[in-house]
């Protein structure tokens, strides 16, 4: 019989060999993605005595045809209950209409972490000479910033209010018809959002966390957030790791925690990405530099992702890109950043081995040159194959 995940007091997850996990196969490309990664995904948890129960939960255009609902809630109960969940992309229309459903997931659940690991798989076509280097694991804050959706629009009466308060409380001149936006960067979201960064490094062997922020700039705002992550080092990981100026960049054996300006940071992971580990950074930087680094490594089609809340255990575990609705239902695309997200919820459950055998028979298949059309394309001599018939290749070299 399949048995729930829970959680104990801690956040430390009981993962049973039989777990229930929910499931968004996703709108546009979904339907492609989402049964080539479940493919993988169930013969890697075979191989060692697991066996998935896979619980459909609706969201986006499936969920809103069936139920008159882009979000229903018991999608979001399923979520709660099940605590770990995956889901292709969803639809979110441009300039109004429903709010992004992503989004709403991650505030409902209070995901306060984006995790990104960016590392390059053998035999991907990259745009770098030596991408064997990248290999750096993001954590981006994920509820507050210019992302928290507190905007007024230009020319209406809130705007008009919050622009008068501004002149009257602050002596603040904002010109007319401005639209004006609110960027809120808390002491606790900061902290909870680095806590986990430097107890990632820790677990996982990291020489150093690079906090990217514009503090220089934004000096309340950005540079508090690095103000609070040394004060974080001095007071609850003292004794594992220690600040740039704590130690003149001389760490000995402790983790390094040193920070860098987002924007001398992209120049950096690309001219010396041997230099950075995990980074911790704010929303909107870390949305720009999720993307960018990965396309170092072969692009959106390959990147994973995972939204969790370290302290409920919960974890919803996504492909970064979107819904590519031109290619839907073609049996086309690159599963690789669903899989992959597969991999990095296996990896969450302790499912180890799984998962290494997943990143193996990947790595064998693409060096292969047995590749989908967006690889294919960059590759010489390279057998492009249909999305599902790449999945199929995988589970071969398993
Ligand atoms: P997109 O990521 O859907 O597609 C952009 C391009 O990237 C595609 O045309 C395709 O060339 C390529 N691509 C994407 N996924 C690929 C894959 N798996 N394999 C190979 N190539 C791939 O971005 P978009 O066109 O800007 O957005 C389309 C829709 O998706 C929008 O409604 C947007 O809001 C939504 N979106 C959702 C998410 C999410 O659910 N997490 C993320 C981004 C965008």
């Amino acid at each position: 019989m399949a048995e729930k995940i829970t959680t104990s007091a801690d956040g430390v997850l009981n993962v049973p060999d039989n777990p229930i996990i929910p499931f968004i196969e996703g709108d546009g490309i979904g339907v492609d993605i989402w049964p080539a990664s479940k493919l993988v995904l169930d013969a890697a948890a075979k191989k060692y005595g697991k066996t998935i129960e896979w619980k459909e939960v609706l969201a986006g255009q499936k969920a809103f045809d069936e139920t008159g609902d882009w979000l229903p809630e018991q999608t979001v109960t399923d979520f709660r209950d099940y605590l770990i969940g995956i889901k292709g992309p969803l639809t979110t229309p441009i300039g109004g209409g429903f709010r992004s459903l992503n989004v709403a997931l991650r505030q409902i659940l209070d995901l306060y972490v984006c995790l990104r690991p960016v590392r390059w798989f053998q035999g991907v076509p990259s745009p770098i000479k030596n991408p064997e280097l990248v290999d750096m694991v993001i954590f981006r804050e994920n509820t507050e910033d210019v992302y928290a959706g507190l905007e007024v629009e230009a020319g209406t009466p809130d705007a008009e209010k919050l622009r008068e308060f501004l002149k009257v409380s602050f002596d603040w001149n904002i010109p007319e018809m401005s639209a004006i936006g609110i960027k809120p960067i808390s002491k606790g979201g900061s902290e909870r959002l680095i806590r986990a960064a430097l107890k990632y490094a820790i677990d996982h062997d990291r020489p150093s966390v690079t906090l990217v922020h514009k503090g220089n700039i934004q000096k309340f705002t950005e540079g508090a957030f690095i103000k609070w992550g040394y004060e974080l080092v001095r007071n609850e990981f003292a004794d594992v790791a220690v600040g740039w100026d704590d130690c003149n960049g001389k760490p000995g054996s402790k983790l390094l925690v040193r920070d860098i300006i987002a924007d001398i940071a992209f120049q950096q992971t690309l001219t010396r990405p041997k230099e950075f580990d995990v980074i911790a950074t704010m929303n909107l930087n870390g949305d720009y530099l999720s993307d960018a680094l990965a396309a170092q490594v072969g692009g959106i089609g390959i990147a994973p992702g995972a939204n969790i809340n370290y302290v409920t255990g919960h974890g919803i575990f996504e492909a970064t890109h979107g819904t590519a609705p031109k290619y839907a239902g073609q049996d086309k695309v690159n599963p690789g950043s669903l899989l992959l997200s597969g991999v990095l919820m296996f990896e969450h459950l302790g499912w180890t081995d799984a998962a290494n055998d997943i990143v193996t028979a990947l790595e064998a298949t693409i060096s292969e040159k047995i590749v989908t059309y967006d690889f294919a394309r960059l590759m010489e001599g390279a057998t492009e194959v249909k999305c599902s018939e790449f999945a199929s290749a995988i589970v071969d070299r398993l």
